[in-house]
């Protein structure tokens, strides 16, 4: 059976546990028609969020300052799921990542979220990882560690000191870091998330945030850029965050509603070098540490030296399979090259499959695939 029919007889045992309504409300519904983003498919266990973090970009995005939980029940989640064109099903599929424009555990939406971890873990099985800035108790550490496969947990810290304005209804840094240790001594392997990088700030902050994280459990970090927009910007002058650095190092135009990245890679590669030499391993991206985490390594890591062979699993790369694989899907390899970490494909057959196997591909073999046209 190859990947597309064992989606789709999974699919159908799916739809017969779910009414009509509830099989049309999960078709309809925006997981079933996404493409997966570089870090995986972004599940929303919420819609808005009331925690209001000053430096959030949710409101330009369109959702309220308030919280509910997503109205799809998990196993809709997952009919959703495995009626996107583009998810692959599966422990070795997409990457599955929890808590993008919602705090996954706040009270109102924490139920939520255990109940769509616990359908996909059952009936997918795919890697899942979360991002939380919420306290989570020992009992609930032992439930998640309960999950399998393992789940990927990324806490939240991008400040100590002046958390109280970035991030003014969220829990305090000192419970976030007692929900690292309560990840770890319940056997998961918990990653400080240093995301948003918030230049004028970390500087002076990072080395307490990093040996704090490692002293309470952290195995690594995944560090990432600051997105502003006008608005988020004005938001975090009204705060009282010094804005210059953050303005200065802007590199186009900012408009309203657009997210604009703020160019921190010098900040980001000091901090990763710095939890390098304090013992955690250093992700400079949160698809790593997910793949890391369910026991596999992926061609970048060993280029950029992050890991070394043997660390984790690395699938091997046979193109004359990938070949084959693609030949029964229907589809045609034109070009099929592997360059340092990335493979770079010309393929010919129609658009959503192309983008199905090459998803497949990427997340079988933990490799970046880029789809070529010239042949070269
Ligand atoms: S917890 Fe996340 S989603 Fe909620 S306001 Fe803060 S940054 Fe936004």
């Amino acid at each position: 059976m190859n990947i597309l029919e064992f989606k789709e007889k999974l699919r159908n045992k799916i739809g017969e546990l779910l009414s009509r309504s509830e099989r049309e409300k999960a078709i309809r519904d925006h997981h079933a028609k996404r493409k997966p983003r570089p870090c995986g498919m972004t599940i929303h266990t919420g819609i808005g969020c009331n925690l209001r973090c000053t430096y959030c970009y949710i409101e330009d995005m369109g959702f309220k300052w308030s919280i509910e939980p997503y109205p799809l029940n998990g196993l809709q989640l997952v009919y959703a799921l495995l009626s996107n064109p583009y998810f692959v099903p599966g422990e070795t599929g997409t990457l599955i990542a929890i808590g993008s424009v919602t705090e996954p555990f706040h009270g109102i939406t924490k139920k939520k979220t255990f109940e769509y971890i616990e359908y996909i873990s059952k009936y997918l099985r795919n890697p899942i990882q979360f991002s939380t800035k919420m306290y989570l108790n020992k009992e609930e550490a032992r439930i998640l560690k309960n999950i399998e496969p393992t789940i990927s947990p990324l806490i939240t810290i991008v400040s100590i000191k002046q958390y109280r304005k970035l991030e003014p209804l969220a829990p305090s840094p000192e419970k976030r870091f007692e929900t690292i240790k309560n990840l770890r001594d319940a056997g998961l392997k918990p990653i400080l998330f240093l995301r948003p990088i918030i230049p004028g700030i970390i500087e002076n902050e990072y080395y307490e945030i990093l040996e704090k994280a490692r002293e309470y459990g952290a195995i690594g970090i995944v560090a990432g850029s600051l997105r502003v927009t006008p608005l988020i910007l004005e938001r975090l002058r009204k705060a009282g965050i010094p804005v210059d650095e953050i303005v200065r190092r802007i590199r186009k135009p900012l408009k309203p509603n657009i997210q604009v990245s703020v160019d921190t890679s010098d900040i980001k590669k000091e901090i990763l070098r710095t939890a390098e030499k304090l013992g955690l391993i250093p992700f400079p991206e949160a698809c790593m540490a997910n793949i890391y985490t369910h026991g596999y390594i992926c061609w970048k890591m060993i280029s950029k030296g992050i890991m070394r062979k043997r660390e984790g699993l690395l699938p091997r790369l046979e193109t004359s399979e990938i070949i084959r694989e693609a030949e029964e899907l229907g589809l045609r390899i034109n070009y099929l090259r592997k360059e340092d970490y990335k493979l770079k494909i010309a393929i010919t057959g129609p658009s959503k499959l192309k983008y199905f196997f090459i998803e497949y591909i990427k997340c079988k073999y933990k490799i970046c695939v880029q789809e070529t046209r010239t042949f070269k």
